[in-house]
């Protein structure tokens, strides 16, 4: 018995109190701030350096759906571009992933554009059928980190279920390759309406790296409303639960 006492005390407390504000490394690259007086000189490096064209030639803005958190472009001009490890960067918008130059506001779901079903039928519950499109298994194993001991999204009742039956909406990871796109739709029908359908990690927001390729097929994510968009390569947990918790108004 005190030998599995001193374990539990070693292990201290795992569990996170305050999913908002936790702090996390000052390493881990989040929500980008990009110079207001970048040069078009430094845009044109940082385009060129870019593996992924997220970075606006005409403007320099940083498209968060495709960036992949290379750190390329702040390694090369450390004035111009910085990532802040702020991990709330989703959004309910594609267009809100865009971060201007001079932008150092948090992100935050537009409001307005939250379907107002969603709130009233899945705050207190939301059950969610993960469907991994072409992936990698990066943005996947940290979906399922957000249930464990430490981030406990079960907390606020969302929980990933085994059978789209079951589920209340999707969860998309991986660029959506052609032998997953009738997988997905088959997925997407045998789920109840009204449903839900977030976008987890960059290559599902964008295609990233695999754009364009001829095994992509994403006519799916083209002709579907999209409810949340979840950038990261891979994303983080706390990134999909503060996501989710905006979504549901928690
Ligand atoms: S961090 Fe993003 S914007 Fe910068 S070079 Fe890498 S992919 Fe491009």
């Amino acid at each position: 018995m005190l030998k599995e006492i001193k374990i539990l005390s070693d292990h201290g407390k795992q569990f996170i109190s305050d999913l908002r504000t936790q702090p996390v490394s000052a390493r881990f690259r989040g929500r980008p701030v990009i110079s207001s007086g970048i040069t078009t000189e430094e845009i044109e490096k940082a385009c060129a350096i870019c593996p992924v064209d997220a970075i606006d030639r005409r403007n320099g803005s940083i498209d968060l759906g495709r960036c992949s958190f290379c750190n390329e472009c702040a390694l090369l001009m450390p004035d111009a571009i910085r990532f802040t490890n702020d991990y709330r960067i989703a959004a309910n918008r594609r267009e809100d992933l865009t971060v201007m130059p001079g932008q150092t506001a948090a992100m935050r779901l537009e409001e307005t554009a939250v379907r107002k079903d969603i709130r009233r039928l899945f705050r207190r519950s939301l059950k969610l059928r993960q469907v991994s499109a072409g992936g990698d298994n990066s943005c996947e194993m940290e979906l399922s980190a957000s249930g464990n001991v430490n981030f406990d999204l079960g907390r606020y009742g969302v929980e990933f279920v085994a059978s789209p039956r079951h589920a209340d909406g999707i969860v998309i990871t991986g660029p959506v390759t052609e032998n997953m796109s009738e997988a997905l739709e088959i997925c997407y029908e045998a789920v109840p309406s009204p449903k839900v359908i977030i976008l987890v990690g960059t290559d599902a927001i964008s295609g990233s790296l695999f754009e364009g390729s001829p095994a992509v097929k994403r006519g799916f994510i083209e002709s579907h409303q999209v409810d949340l968009y979840v950038p990261g390569n891979p994303a983080h947990p706390l990134t999909f639960i503060n996501g989710i918790m905006d979504m549901l108004g928690l």
